[in-house]
C-alpha cells in the first residue's frame, strides 16, 4: 500500500529536492515557446520527450522544440545520443506506417547509429570500443545542434545512451559476451574492462564535453535464466544461446566463491528441458515440477543469473559515481524495461529501493498500448515452456493476479485491446511504493510505439487516458516514449493536453 498522495500538487517526495534553486524550478515549468515564465509557485514535474537525432536533421531543431512545448507540455529533453538500435533512433521502424510529420522515407538503408555526438578521443583511453560516432549525419554533432536552443526555451536535455551494438564496431568482436555453447554473441560482457571504461568514458564525455543536465541509461538485456525461458515480451525463447560464460564472467564467478563448471552444467540442463518442453515431452511429473525441481538440484541455475545482474547494476553504479563525481547537480536516470511489467520472476530480480540508491530517477516502462501485445506474447512464451501444463488463458488469469492486474482483457483480447490506464495507475504507484522516496519515478509513456497488423492503434484518447493515469497515480514527471519520429501530432497533444489538465 503505497502512502502517496494523488494529489497533482507538490509530490509527496519534495520534487526541488535535487535541483538547484528557483533559477532551475523555473526552467522545469512547461511553456509555450515564446511565453513569459509561468509566474506560480506551484512546483511541476519533469516532462521529457525521448527523440533521435534524425527528427532535428528532418524537421530542423526550433521546429520540433516548438511542436514539444506547444503540443507536449514537455520542459525536458531526452535526447539519443549513444545507441546502435533502432527503438531510440533513426526514423519510423521499417515497415511501419509515418507519423504525419518528419520526412516519409525509409532510413533502412542510411540507419547506422553510434555517437550521435562527438567522441573526444581523450576519453576513451582505457577502451577498445574507441570508434563509434555515428555516421549518419556527417560531422554534425546532435548535441551542438540542440543545446543551444533548448537551453534558450529553458529546457533541460539528457543524453539517452543505450546498451545496444553493432558487430562492425571497431573493437566489438574483442569483448562480445559468450554463450553457452562457446558461441561468439552480439552482446558486449558487461564484466569486460574495456566495456566498463567504454560507459564510464561515454558519461564523462556527455558531462563534461557539453552543458547537459544529466544521462538517462537503457540496458535492457535480460540475465540468462529469462533468456532460457523466453521470459520476456519481444524475444524468441533460444536456451542454448543464453550469455554469458566468457574468461572474464569466469573470474568473477572464481572471485566470489561460484563454481563456473557447475553453472554451465546448470544451464545446459536447462537448455534440454527448455528444448523437451517446446517439442511437447512433458517429464512423467510435469514441466514446472522439473523446472522447479532443476532449481533444487542445481541453484547455479539462479546464481548465475544473478550475476549477470550483478554486472548490469554495477555498470549503473558506475555511470552514476562517474556523473555525480563531475557534478553533483548532473540528474542520473535508468530506464527499467518493460518485462518488469508482465514477469513476476523478472520483478522478484528487480528491487526498486536498489536501484533508487544508484539514480536520481526512474523511468518505468508502462508502455499500455503495445502492452497488450507484449504482455500475450510472454504468456505464450512462458505456457510453452515451464507453465505448459496451464491452459494458456488460465495462465493469463493467473498471471494477473500475481501482478495485480485487475482490468485487463483475456489473452485472445489483449493484442487488439492494449492494456488500460488502470495497468499505468498500478505499475506507477507500485513504483512509487517500491523506491521509498529514495529518488523520482518517471513512468515512461506510450505514444504510439508500433505494433503489429492486429494490435490496436493508439489513439488520442488511449493515449490521455494513460499520461491521466499516470499523473494521478502521483507519478514525479513523464517520458514520452519510445521516440518522436514514431509519434503521431494528436497523441502527443493528448499526452500534453493530459498534462495541462493536471496542472491547472
Ligand atoms: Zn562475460
Amino acid at each position: 500500500m503505497t502512502t502517496n498522495s494523488t494529489s497533482l500538487g507538490l509530490g509527496r517526495r519534495d520534487f526541488l529536492k535535487n535541483v538547484a534553486g528557483a533559477t532551475a524550478a523555473a526552467a522545469l515549468l512547461p511553456q509555450p515557446s515564446g511565453a513569459a515564465p509561468a509566474q506560480t509557485a506551484k512546483p511541476q514535474r519533469m516532462i521529457g520527450i525521448q527523440a533521435g537525432a534524425v527528427s532535428f536533421f528532418d524537421e530542423g531543431v526550433g521546429p520540433v522544440l516548438d511542436v514539444f512545448q506547444e503540443r507536449g507540455a514537455i520542459n525536458t529533453l531526452f535526447l539519443t545520443t549513444f545507441t546502435y538500435g533502432r527503438g531510440l533512433a533513426g526514423r519510423q521502424i521499417p515497415g511501419q506506417p509515418f507519423p504525419d510529420h518528419g520526412k516519409q522515407e525509409s532510413d533502412e538503408r542510411t540507419f547506422h547509429g553510434g555517437n550521435y555526438a562527438t567522441p573526444h578521443p581523450a576519453f576513451y583511453a582505457d577502451t577498445v570500443l574507441k570508434q563509434t560516432r555515428a555516421p549518419e549525419h556527417g560531422e554534425a554533432d546532435i548535441l551542438q545542434m540542440v543545446l543551444p536552443e533548448a537551453k534558450k526555451r529553458g529546457m533541460k536535455v539528457f543524453c539517452s545512451c543505450e546498451d545496444v551494438w553493432r558487430s562492425s564496431v571497431p573493437g566489438v568482436n574483442q569483448v562480445t559476451e559468450v554463450d553457452l555453447r562457446g558461441r561468439r554473441a552480439g552482446t558486449l560482457c558487461l564484466f569486460n574492462p574495456d566495456v566498463r571504461h567504454f560507459w564510464t568514458a561515454l558519461v564523462t564525455d556527455y558531462c563534461k564535453s557539453y552543458d547537459v543536465d544529466g544521462i538517462l541509461f537503457f540496458n535492457e538485456r535480460n540475465g540468462p535464466l529469462l533468456n532460457a525461458l523466453g521470459a520476456s515480451h519481444a524475444q524468441n525463447i533460444a536456451s542454448s544461446r543464453v550469455t554469458c560464460f566468457c574468461d572474464h564472467h569466469q573470474r568473477a564467478a572464481k572471485e566470489r566463491g561460484i563454481n563456473f563448471e557447475r553453472c554451465r552444467e546448470a544451464y545446459v540442463r536447462l537448455d534440454q528441458l527448455v528444448q523437451d518442453s517446446l517439442a511437447g515431452k512433458r517429464p512423467s511429473d510435469g514441466y514446472f515440477v522439473e523446472f522447479w525441481r532443476l532449481l533444487v538440484e542445481y541453484p547455479e541455475v539462479l546464481v548465475w543469473d544473478r550475476l549477470f545482474d550483478e554486472a548490469k547494476h554495477e555498470v549503473l553504479a558506475e555511470v552514476y559515481s562517474t556523473v555525480k563525481a563531475i557534478r553533483p547537480t548532473l540528474h542520473v536516470g535508468f530506464h527499467v524495461e518493460h518485462v518488469n511489467s508482465f514477469n513476476p520472476i523478472f520483478r522478484a530480480t528487480r528491487r526498486y529501493d536498489e536501484l533508487a540508491k544508484k539514480c536520481d530517477f526512474l523511468k518505468v516502462v508502462v508502455y499500455n498500448n503495445c502492452g497488450g501485445e507484449r504482455y500475450a506474447h510472454f504468456i505464450d512464451n512462458i505456457g510453452s515452456t515451464i507453465f505448459r501444463d496451464v491452459p494458456k488463458a488460465e495462465l493469463k488469469r493467473f498471471n494477473d493476479h500475481l501482478l495485480n492486474y485487475t482490468e485487463e482483457k483475456e489473452l485472445g483480447e489483449l493484442a487488439a485491446a492494449g492494456l488500460s490506464p488502470d495497468y499505468v495507475f498500478r505499475e506507477t504507484q507500485r513504483a512509487i511504493a517500491g523506491v521509498q522516496g529514495r529518488c523520482r519515478v518517471l513512468p515512461g509513456i506510450d505514444i504510439g510505439i508500433p505494433v503489429g497488423r492486429n494490435s490496436r492503434v493508439a489513439s488520442p484518447e488511449d493515449t490521455y487516458a494513460a499520461t491521466a493515469a499516470a499523473l494521478r497515480a502521483g507519478a514525479d514527471g513523464l517520458i514520452f516514449s519510445r521516440k518522436y519520429s514514431e509519434m503521431r501530432l494528436a497523441n502527443l497533444s493528448a499526452a500534453g493536453r493530459a498534462v495541462r489538465e493536471a496542472f491547472v
